[in-house]
């Protein structure tokens, strides 16, 4: 699923295409007709039609697109989303389920493999994200906030860093990477944490978030940037996905379980409960 940086990848790379631009035309395809949520295909259609892009916004793992007439197009990418710029001829991908067409002749494509990603076309982009939280790589993410977050629940790190409400962003690779770097098992009751170890988290939820972002996010199956291209972090995670391997760190094996309901990958050399 894209996260935090794979999306403020995306609204990087759109930002400067579509800011001033009018949707012409917006096409939900056939059998996707469950990505309008706020109002049926035909009708949200319609409703984007004509309306200005003035402003490409992020909120945790949500696309927020400020319109002329004041309302905000809210768009979750979910498991296998993508949106992609493209010209008016480029082919149709095998999954194109929503087609942009923008007055300066240029596309946005929606490509969704899984079909679980969403629009939202409201007033307030809080009515399409409940139970959002600060996004983690804003000001109210702070080492305070995140230590208080823990010590009120007795289920595991991971499950707290999966929270949108605690850190709205971070998803299943970012929140094992940063358990990693701040050398915490996953699987440590979240009450446990004191202050150290809290600030310690903190610090390594915003490394790993902006390494990835530095590397325009990590590309382990269907993500693609807002032009069609795989980020490059993927290749330098410490856990994610490398069970089995060698930790980088101590030389233990990682290891994958279950945790919190998700696949979560950590040593259990250096990570400590
Ligand atoms: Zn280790």
């Amino acid at each position: 699923m894209p996260e935090l940086p794979e999306v403020e990848t995306i609204r990087r790379d759109l930002e400067p295409l579509i800011v001033g631009r009018t949707v012409e035309r917006v096409r939900i395809h056939p059998g996707a007709e469950r990505l309008a949520v706020t109002d049926a295909p035909r009708d949200l259609e319609r409703a984007l039609r004509g309306r200005r892009v003035e402003a490409v916004g992020r909120h945790g793992k949500y696309l927020l697109l400020r319109l002329d007439d004041g309302r905000t197009w809210v768009m979750h990418l979910r498991m296998t989303g993508s949106l992609v710029h493209a010209s008016a001829d480029a082919p149709a991908h095998r999954f194109e389920r929503a087609r942009i067409d923008l007055d300066d002749g240029s596309t946005v494509r929606f490509n969704d493999l899984r079909k679980f990603g969403t629009w939202h076309l409201v007033e307030d982009p809080l009515e399409a994200m409940p139970n959002s939280g600060p996004d983690a790589l804003s000001e109210e993410f702070t080492p305070a906030w995140l230590l208080g977050c823990l010590r009120r629940r007795s289920v595991a790190v991971k499950a707290v860093l999966l929270d949108q409400a605690v850190a709205a962003g971070v998803g299943n690779i970012y929140a094992d990477e940063a358990c990693w770097i701040a050398a915490i098992d996953p699987r440590t009751p979240a009450s446990r944490i004191g202050p150290t170890r809290a600030a310690r988290l903190h610090a390594a939820v915003l490394q790993t978030l902006e390494e990835s972002l530095g590397d325009r996010g990590s590309s382990f199956s269907d993500y693609r940037d807002g032009l069609g291209a795989q980020g490059l972090h993927h290749v330098r995670v410490h856990v994610f996905r490398r069970e089995g391997q060698p930790c980088g760190r101590c030389g233990r094996t990682i290891e994958k379980r279950r945790v919190a309901g998700r696949g979560t990958h950590f040593c259990p050399g250096c990570q400590r409960k």
